[in-house]
Parts: C-alpha cells; structure tokens; sequence
C-alpha cells in the first residue's frame, strides 16, 4: 500500500479506521455538470470504493469555465458527460470503481441504482429530480446531500431519513435558491464552496461521524460577503407527504414524471420515449442523411443539424435534446417531423 492517503489518515477523525469505512462505500452522484464533477473527484481522491455518476447531458463549452473533470477534447467530440467524467476519474484514482451512466434518472431508474448505495449526492440543476431524489431517500432510508448554486449565491443542506426535515418539509418556508432556471450566470467559486460543504458532510456520513454533521442549511453569497448557517429542525411537518406521519411520495407516481421537459437555463427541450430501449444510431443516420442536414457522430450520440436555428441531440437511451427552443410544442413537431 502507498501513502496515497496519508495525509487523510493522519486526520484524527478519519484515521485508519475511516480509510477503511470509506473504501467499503458506495455514493451515487445525481449529475455531472459543475457540482456533480467537484464532488467526484473530491470523492475519488479521497478513497470512496465506488462511485457511480449519472448525467443525461454532453459538454459543451460553456461548462469548460467550471466543470473541473471536463477538457476541451470532451466539449469538441460532444463527450457524454457521464462518459468523460468516469474516465477522467479513473485517470485520478485507479483503486476505485467508478461506473458512468449516461440516462435521464427518473423514478424507476433511481430505484434500481440506489440499490447498495450509502449516500446519494444531489448535483442536479432541477427541482424535479431534487424531489424525486428526495422521497427516493425516504423509501430506501438513504441519506441525501442537497446543494445549489446560482450567481455568486450557494446552499447545501444534509437530509437524513427519520432524522431531519426533507426537502418538501423546507420547500414552503425557506428560500431554497436555484429553483428559478434561467441564465443568471456562475462563478467557479460558488460551485466550490457548495462543493466543500457537500463533501465535507459526505466525508462525515461515510466515515460513520455523524455526530459532526452541521445539521443546519448553509446558504452564502460570495459576491456581497454573506454567511448563513439556519437551524431548520423544528421545520420536520408531521404532514410532510415525503417524511411525514402518512407518507405518500408523491413524486414516485409516474404521473408526476414528465416525458417533455425543458432544460434548465437552455434553450433546449429533452424529449424521453415512453418505452424504454436502446436508439440504433447507425439506422437513424441513415435516416437522417436522405433528409439532409449535417450529422456529426460519436459512438453515444448522434447531432443532427435540421436547420439555421434547430440541432437534434439523439442519444442510445432514446432520449432526444432539442436545441434552439424552449417550445414543448415546436419541439415535437419538429421531432416527430423527422422521426415520424
Ligand atoms: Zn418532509
């Protein structure tokens, strides 16, 4: 054994015995944008056993400013971010196991990946999948860490089932930030606290120090030099249809999950198929050629120029990112349009 976590031994509180918790835990991380790659790789250097990341996106090259595991290589080929994420991790740290998916985790989706997962990291930019990641954990018992971030402007908060309030229980009494979605900006620094934060509670969970966790929801401005650390426990509503005394986790119904959904702070729709299966790209561009248009391709996604303003996303999991709208309607027009 090498002395890759030495310095991390030699810190009282995780010592030999933690090192060892932590090479025998699983966190499963809900996406791979700015929060989601800071986490991992905090994550994977410390000696997480495994890490699985999930994202349903490919990068771009507006993440390059602050989506720390990406290269310019990944936005030019259109990398999946799940994809270019679990081989950057794995560049970092080769004792552990890292699995990347690249899928839109709706409900059933997250109940299979949560199986054998200690801690689930909410990374995501969306209240949708928050509040399914949400009752999610009060069905598996699995603690979650919410974090957030807009502007200069962050918050992180700890949720442990049977314990804290959840997130439906602070939704209506907190401003809970990042649930306007639209192009407000980021900087890097924002996205590191959140991060530090994140982890540093990750670290207390997996390492079995609970008695250390901050038990309050941090929020901070960076710009305008603001901290807050805010006691929400006695926020827990006994009605809470999450984690209350009759518990109904309503965003479980399948009639709550949305199959057309616009994306945040982008002029893009995603389309998901009601059948799930996987997208034979070869086919499709062959489709695609006799219409014209300019395919450009690598072994996950197929891009499809239709025209000036419109490009198509098509991935294997048979979803579909439509660029250059935020139009449900005009998006499946122009879908269905091609595909038929
Ligand atoms: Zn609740």
């Amino acid at each position: 054994m090498n002395d890759r976590y030495s310095r991390q031994i030699l810190f009282d509180p995780i010592g030999e015995g933690g090192q060892e918790l932590l090479a025998n835990k699983h966190v499963l991380i809900i996406g791979a944008g700015a929060l989601g790659t800071g986490n991992a790789e905090v994550l994977a250097r410390a000696g997480v056993g495994k890490i699985t990341i999930v994202d349903r996106d490919y990068v771009e090259w507006s993440n390059l400013q602050r989506q720390q595991l990406f290269s310019e290589e990944d936005a030019k080929y259109r990398m999946p971010k799940a994809v270019a994420a679990r081989e950057r991790l794995e560049q970092l740290n080769s004792d552990i196991q890292v699995e990347g998916l690249v899928m839109d985790a709706g409900a059933e989706e997250l109940r299979e990946l949560t199986e054998f997962v200690h801690l689930i990291i909410d990374a995501t930019d969306n209240f949708d999948t928050r509040l399914l990641i949400n009752d999610i954990s009060q069905e598996t018992k699995i603690p979650w860490i919410y974090g957030a971030c807009v502007g200069s402007y962050g918050l992180c908060y700890t949720i442990i089932p049977g314990e804290t309030p959840c997130l439906s229980c602070l939704l209506e009494k907190v401003p809970m930030g990042g649930a306007t979605c639209d192009t407000a900006g980021i900087i890097a620094p924002a996205v590191q606290t959140v991060v530090a934060h994140q982890t540093a509670e990750a670290l207390k969970l997996l390492t079995e120090n609970k008695e250390a966790l901050r038990n309050k929801l941090v929020s901070f401005d960076l710009w305008n030099n603001y901290y807050m650390a805010m006691d929400v426990r006695k926020l827990k509503k006994q009605d809470c249809p999450s984690c209350g005394n009759h518990p109904t986790n309503p965003f479980l119904n399948p009639e709550n999950q949305t199959k057309t959904a616009v994306l945040c702070g982008r002029d893009t729709v995603q389309i998901r198929p009601s059948e799930h299966g996987e997208r034979d790209l070869e086919e499709l561009s062959g489709v695609l050629a006799r219409l014209g248009g300019r395919i450009e391709q690598n072994p996950y996604l197929l891009s499809y120029r239709a025209d000036e303003q419109h490009r198509l996303v098509f991935f294997k999991d048979g979803r579909v990112l439509i660029h250059g709208t935020k139009d449900i309607a005009e998006a499946k027009n122009l879908y269905y349009s091609l595909i038929g």
